[in-house]
């Protein structure tokens, strides 16, 4: 709930309130920033009505929040959160491309990978040291190996990066060399790992699990905040529905909607939404025009050789193309282009 204290209650309200809170085994929060002193109470909803807060002589006004989420919810936190990757500001005036290849495959295919998505105005690269793969017999990634040649290739191109994290060993490993924690469409529902990630540090980008509805989607990013990460951004990356033509249906409808819902930043990925590289600059555009925050794009400096998703990835002129085709529909839409 929300708790708004009367203009002239005592000075020691907010922190009587808040110790009531704790006390009773709720978690208690402090938002500060609005004209109000504003008070919030998170937990068990019949311990919530047991406090019968709204009778303290402080309080002005309390409000039930009605989403399942509360932390996450815009009627909890009304103003846009702008997530700071390594620098560059996600959900903030501009729009942010992340791109890079799928997997770190070695230093050259990474740098030049790397390079080719900057130079075409790619603001923070992409590329997963642990790959979660289907079959067992997939290429995993290089683990340790590979984000070392990841913040190397990071540093020399002056990008931020951000890369995948499948398991709860890996986290201060991972954290320790990326800018921002990726968590994967098929452990968004991890909640161990959501738990710990959460209070990994680091700034985290949290896909949408490919059968996953928004309102699971949403409660996987409160598992985040709820540890202590107030710093996330959401990635819609396409749900399976009964259409085969493509790898995933991806869900625009989701970016509107969670525009809606929710305070975070929201991502498209057109490579894993279709699974198709021809298909990926079109919906790219799409997804800006939806309105979200920025994209997720797979570049690959040779697609025909990558080790994953080679199918969907975008070639250095592939991308470039697309960059130019994106900047006058992010113009349009308000959101341009650094
Ligand atoms: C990826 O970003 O390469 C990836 C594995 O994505 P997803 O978890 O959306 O399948
Ligand atoms: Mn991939």
């Amino acid at each position: 709930m929300i708790i708004v204290l009367k203009p002239d209650a005592p000075a020691d309200s907010a922190d009587r309130l808040l110790a009531r809170i704790a006390d009773a085994g709720l978690q208690p929060l402090h938002m500060p920033g609005s004209e109000r002193v504003v008070l919030g109470a998170l937990g068990d909803e019949r311990i919530l009505s047991e406090l019968a807060i709204d009778g303290d002589p402080a309080v002005e006004s309390v409000k039930p929040i009605l989403a399942p989420y509360k932390l996450v919810s815009r009627e909890m936190h009304p103003h846009d959160t702008v997530v700071n990757v390594g620098g560059v500001a996600v959900g903030g005036a501009k729009l942010v491309v992340i791109a890079g290849p799928c997997a770190v495959e070695s230093q050259e295919q990474l740098y030049d990978s790397a390079k080719a998505a900057r130079d075409a105005g790619a603001q923070i690269l992409r590329a997963g040291a642990y790959k979660p793969r289907t079959s067992p017999y997939g290429f995993s990634g290089h683990g340790p190996a590979g984000l070392t040649i990841l913040r190397e290739v990071a540093d020399e191109l002056g990008m931020p990066v951000v890369t995948e994290v499948m398991d709860t060993a890996d986290i201060e490993a991972v954290a320790a060399q990326a800018d921002a924690l990726q968590i994967g469409a098929r452990n968004m529902q991890n909640f161990a790992l959501l738990r710990a990630v959460g209070k990994a540090g680091r700034p985290v980008l949290l896909k949408r699990g490919p059968a996953a509805t928004i309102q699971e989607w949403l409660l996987a990013a409160e598992y985040l905040l709820s540890a202590g990460q107030a710093e996330v951004i959401l990635c819609e990356r396409g749900i399976r529905t009964f259409e085969t033509a493509t790898r995933n249906t991806l869900d625009l409808n989701a970016v509107p909607y969670v525009k809606g819902k929710t305070h975070l930043p929201i991502v498209v990925d057109p490579s894993h939404g279709t699974g198709i590289r021809a298909l990926v600059p079109a919906m790219a555009l799409a997804g800006v025009a939806a309105g979200a925050d920025g994209l997720m794009v797979e570049v690959h400096r040779d697609p025909a050789r990558a080790l994953s998703d080679g199918a969907q990835s975008l070639d250095p002129a592939g991308f470039s193309a697309m960059m130019g085709a994106l900047r006058p529909v992010a113009s349009a839409v308000g959101r341009p282009l650094p």
